[in-house]
């Protein structure tokens, strides 16, 4: 008897996550993959082996993760490194001195570091452009340019990107378009649907849910490209370990019980604040009033539980954040739990100020990332908190 075990395309959603990249364990039949705890493999003879030599470029429990996540986001090959900035600078390593990138310029803190602090030593190029007008994309192409990175909704200020569109310009001008979509998941979008080359997460993030570990995912279709990364894992070895694996692989086994709440949290907490503090202070793609709704209903399904919420002042923002006891004041996101943060002093603090300024990233910008609680338990919470302002 055969059983839909592996990556069965055509099954739902739900059976990918929960099967997707796995079969039974072959000494006992475990249903759960193990946890291949081991740095090599015992070989049968000179260049006889399972497929399996030394655990830095293959390990059973990372695979079964890959090819989980790979499914999910409608992918044919998966990369799992040791973080999400792991499996950025593992990509980035597909290019070479000289070669140009567009890049949007509210992309995550750590993105835009590690670009302009590291990567520009090595002769690779950035430009960065608000990428909510595709046209500037267009606009910032040279002959030089390989690569298009987006990230949508954009951390903190929730901004979206059109995928298609970005998808169009980059291969027009022969580069990839490469997909941040750690804020969406691919429960509620899939970057593939709209052409992109590359879709990488911080798996540490809704991918895991547990706040747990840290890890990372780089997805793609391609069978060249994905030689070109498999060489790079290998090469560059940032790979996490099977634990770290094992701990994402359970995970995406309820990314979709966990999203649904996460937006429907989510909805719930960014009307009440609209209602307190007006539309405009109050980042949230799934509201009427967010500029590019109707863009985001296109290219997502649902919109998940982040929210920023603009208070005027440092001051109140620490006020604010100093009576918050559900939401934990915590970098990080798309846990169980619901945490808060000041974007200007924690995640975007790498971020110079004239340039965080220019993107709205103000002094009194907080950001919620809504947990799977009761949300009259959240509601009462921001209810005191807010109480302040
Ligand atoms: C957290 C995060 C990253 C970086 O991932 P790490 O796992 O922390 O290295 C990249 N992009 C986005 C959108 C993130 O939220």
């Amino acid at each position: 008897m055969t059983r839909v075990f592996d990556e069965d395309l055509t099954a739902g959603f739900a059976t990918r996550a929960i099967h997707a990249g796995q079969r039974p364990e072959p000494l006992a039949g475990a249903i759960m993959t193990p946890i291949y705890q081991t740095s090599t493999y015992v070989q049968e003879g000179l260049g006889q082996n399972k497929g399996y030599e030394y655990a830095r470029g293959k390990n059973p429990t990372r695979e079964a993760l890959e090819r989980n996540v790979a499914a999910l986001e409608g992918g044919r090959h998966g990369f799992a490194f040791s973080s999400g900035m792991g499996a950025l600078d593992s990509i980035m390593k597909l290019f070479r001195t000289g070669d140009h990138v567009v890049c949007g310029e509210n992309v995550y803190g750590g993105t835009f570091r590690l670009f302009d602090k590291l990567l520009q030593n090595f002769g690779l190029r950035f430009t960065y452009v608000d990428t909510r007008d595709p046209q500037r994309i267009e606009d910032a192409l040279t002959p030089e340019t390989r690569l298009v990175l987006v990230e949508t909704p954009t951390n903190p200020l929730m901004r979206i990107t059109d995928l298609r569109a970005s998808a169009e310009i980059a291969h027009r001008a022969n580069a990839l378009l490469l997909v941040d979509n750690t804020f969406a998941s691919p429960f509620f979008q899939r970057p593939f649907d709209f052409g992109a080359d590359i879709v990488y997460h911080s798996t540490t993030k809704y991918l895991n849910g547990h706040s747990d570990m840290v890890g990372g995912i780089a997805v793609v279709n391609d069978d060249d490209l994905a030689a070109r990364l498999q060489f790079i894992l290998n090469s560059a070895g940032a790979v996490p370990g099977p634990f770290d694996a094992w701990l994402a692989l359970r995970g995406t086994k309820t990314l979709h019980l966990r999203m649904p709440r996460h937006d429907e949290n989510g909805r719930t907490i960014a009307a009440w604040l609209v209602e307190r503090l007006g539309e405009d202070k109050v980042f949230y793609p799934g509201l009427p009033s967010h500029p590019q709704h109707e863009l985001a209903k296109r290219q997502m399904s649902g919109f998940g539980g982040m929210i920023s919420v603009e208070l005027g002042t440092k001051e109140r923002a620490a006020q604010v954040l100093g009576r918050c006891r559900l939401f934990s004041l915590a970098e990080s996101l798309g846990g169980v739990e619901s945490l808060i943060s000041h974007p200007a002093s924690m995640t975007h603090a790498s971020v110079p100020l004239e340039h965080r300024m220019e993107l709205g990233i103000s002094d009194g910008l907080i950001r919620l990332s809504c947990g799977v609680e009761d949300v009259g338990d959240l509601l009462a919470d921001l209810e005191h908190a807010f109480h302040v302002v």
